[in-house]
């Protein structure tokens, strides 16, 4: 794609749905931790899901896909973490004040309408990943807005819910899932499809996120903010992406998901003008096992040798050349089609000809594959899956019901992000959630006490806390809006606070911006470090147990040495702050060593002494403190001269 898309022109329309957990004392619906544990005791137990028949007819054919993979679930339930309700052998508990009343508090802040009495609902979901086999949810406001500049983005509604099970792993038929995460509290905005470009939409996730994180309420870190888009564009369709981990990754996928729509868009309109129709295209699948026994291809040897297994292809009558076009960056149509040969058949994957020949399959397999099914060498493209029979038959089916609806341009579908911002197929996209009552939680009522205890988190608006920044805290107004638009801002408000007596609030929005972002260029993984090392460093030079020079050598060793604490690291590396009186000794020496050129040159004196001492004493006491001690020492040298 060549310059910039006009996306006004495309008629982008995006809705995010931001769901990000709090952290409230307890969990939603019990009074277990919010907090996740990787050692602790557990129990394991395992568990087949069969929701009833009634339930089931109302399931959606996504839901449907996962239940029939008929698998097992293996749940880990550490004891410090997790309880009988979320093994779902006790009723749910109320539900959890705390959390109702932050999710007030942010409906407020988004001009919402609040609702006046709350009801608990089961949306059901039968992936394994909440042991009832379904996720309670529960509406709390609708229809506000937020400000994009001088654009308002309309705000459907805020949701209060349970996290999911987390998944520690997957096999063949087993899926093993961790019940910390189950049950922590989760408030889900869902934004009207106001945005018409990725930037924006990466704009406004920001700041529904900085909103939520300013109630002070909020959980940090990776996996504690899941970002879902709605994308679709003019002739396009509304495909629904899920899992968007990381804000930077939210226009990219905006980018080429618009990139994805406009190709098959455009794929499409070539196959129209190969005149191709859907009713021509055949849903006959053919036995080629013959045509491969004696291929070079590895893989497809090693397959047809096992009972039961062999090589099936379709044809796809005009297709040619198509399969091989890319629709995103390393993503071909083909790619497109293999994603609905995996999930739909279990299958590792698909040969088309627009890549053949190629891994191991010659040319002449090729001709003799094209011969055999009648095809059209020069116009048709052909799929080939080596599996097990019945597999791969469902693998195919499927490809050939994409690619009729090549000729629709593009699919309804829910699909996953990569970590590259490009995205996959994972299954067709659900109707309406079903949503039914939960009859072991009576409705709350919101009652004026809730509202009016809601009114002490309603964050502060933005450019208040800029004012405050700069005129109380004596931020220059480039760091306090690097602090206010960093994701630990409400790390730094709590560390104002217990500390602003002892450390400058300078010193702790430069510790978190700029020192942070200073280590991460340098490569230092800092995701190691935790609130609590930034706090106990800081804390140290709080206490004048080490200098501020220090504080960036401790945070980089605390990053490369898991579980040490700050006070160690400084021990480690020779930081621990030295007393005034060492340091006197170290002037001292510094001159007596120096003294001939001192007497030479005094105008010279401060500069070398300084120097060398510096050499010393750098990162173990700050260098104010330093020039005092030398400029002091060499006035006495000097004057008694
Ligand atoms: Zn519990």
């Amino acid at each position: 794609m060549i310059g910039k898309l006009n996306y006004e022109e495309i008629g982008l329309k995006v809705g995010l749905e931001i769901h990000i957990q709090l952290d409230t004392r307890e969990k939603l619906f019990c009074g277990c931790p919010t907090k996740l544990v990787e050692t602790d005791p557990e129990d394991v137990f395992v568990r087949e899901l069969r929701p009833t028949r009634s339930e089931l007819g109302e399931v959606d054919v996504a839901a449907l896909l996962e239940w029939k993979k008929g698998r097992k679930y293996e749940y880990h339930a550490p004891r410090t973490a997790s309880c009988l309700v979320e093994a779902d052998e006790e009723p749910p508990h109320e539900l959890n004040r705390e959390a109702l009343v932050i999710a007030l508090a942010v409906a407020k802040a988004l001009n919402m309408y609040i609702v006046d009495e709350i009801h608990v609902m089961r949306k059901i979901v039968i992936d394994g990943s909440n042991t009832s086999g379904f996720q309670r949810t529960s509406i709390i406001a609708l229809d506000g807005y937020i400000m994009d500049g001088d654009k308002k983005i309309g705000i459907q509604t805020l949701c209060l819910e349970e996290d999911a099970a987390r998944k520690l792993g997957e096999e063949k038929n087993f899926v093993k899932y961790k019940l910390d995460r189950l049950g922590i509290p989760l408030i889900e905005i869902a934004t009207a499809p106001d945005i018409h470009d990725p930037e924006q939409a990466e704009r406004v996730a920001f700041k529904i996120g900085q909103l939520v994180r300013l109630t002070g309420k909020a959980k940090r870190g990776l996996g504690t903010i899941r970002q879902d888009l709605n994308v679709s564009i003019k002739g396009g369709a509304k495909i629904e992406i899920k899992g968007v981990q990381h804000l930077y990754l939210i226009s990219k996928v905006v980018e080429y998901e618009v990139m994805r729509q406009v190709k098959l868009l455009e794929i499409r309109e070539e196959l129209i003008n190969r005149c191709v129709k859907e009713e021509n295209i055949p849903e006959t699948i053919h036995d080629v096992t013959d045509l491969f026994k004696e291929t070079r291809s590895k893989i497809i040897r090693k397959i047809i040798n096992r009972k039961g297994h062999g090589v099936y292809a379709i044809v796809l009558p005009g297709f040619k050349g198509l399969l091989g076009k890319e629709v995103q960056p390393g993503r071909r149509f083909g790619t497109e089609l293999a994603d609905y040969a995996r999930v739909w058949g279990g299958v590792g994957g698909l040969f088309h000809t627009d890549e053949l020949p190629g891994y191991g399959i010659s040319e002449e397999e090729v001709k003799r594959l094209y011969d055999k099914l009648g095809a059209d060498k020069n116009k048709d493209a052909i799929i080939i899956i080596a599996d097990e029979k019945e597999k791969a038959y469902k693998a195919l089916r499927a490809v050939i019901q994409r690619a009729k609806q090549a000729l629709k341009g593009v699919p309804e579908e829910t699909r996953a992000a990569h970590p590259d911002g490009t995205t996959k197929y994972t299954r067709p996209r659900p109707g309406a959630a079903r949503m039914y009552p939960e009859t072991d939680i009576p409705p709350v009522e919101i009652t004026e006490e809730l509202l009016r205890e809601a009114e002490k988190y309603v964050p502060e608006p933005v450019d208040v806390k800029l004012e405050k920044f700069i005129r109380d805290y004596g931020l220059s107004k480039e760091l306090a809006n690097a602090i206010l638009n960093d994701l630990r801002l409400d790390l730094f408000e709590q560390l104002v606070e217990k500390y602003k007596d002892r450390l400058p609030p300078k010193l702790i929005a430069s510790t978190l911006t700029n020192t942070l972002k200073m280590l991460k260029g340098e490569g230092i993984p800092i995701e190691n470090i935790s609130d609590e090392d930034i706090e106990e460093t800081l804390k140290l030079v709080a206490e004048n147990k080490v200098s501020k020079e220090a504080i960036p050598e401790i945070l980089s060793y605390i990053a490369k040495h898991h579980g040490t604490t700050p006070m160690e690291a400084a021990e480690k590396l020779g930081l621990t702050r030295i007393s005034e009186e060492e340091l006197d000794k170290i002037i001292e020496d510094a001159i007596s060593q120096n003294m001939k050129i001192i007497m030479e040159k005094p105008e010279k004196a401060f500069k070398i002494i300084m120097g060398t001492v510096m050499k010393i004493v750098r990162g173990r006491i700050d260098g104010k403190t330093v020039a005092e001690h030398v400029r002091r020492k060499l006035q006495e040298i000097l004057k008694n001269k």
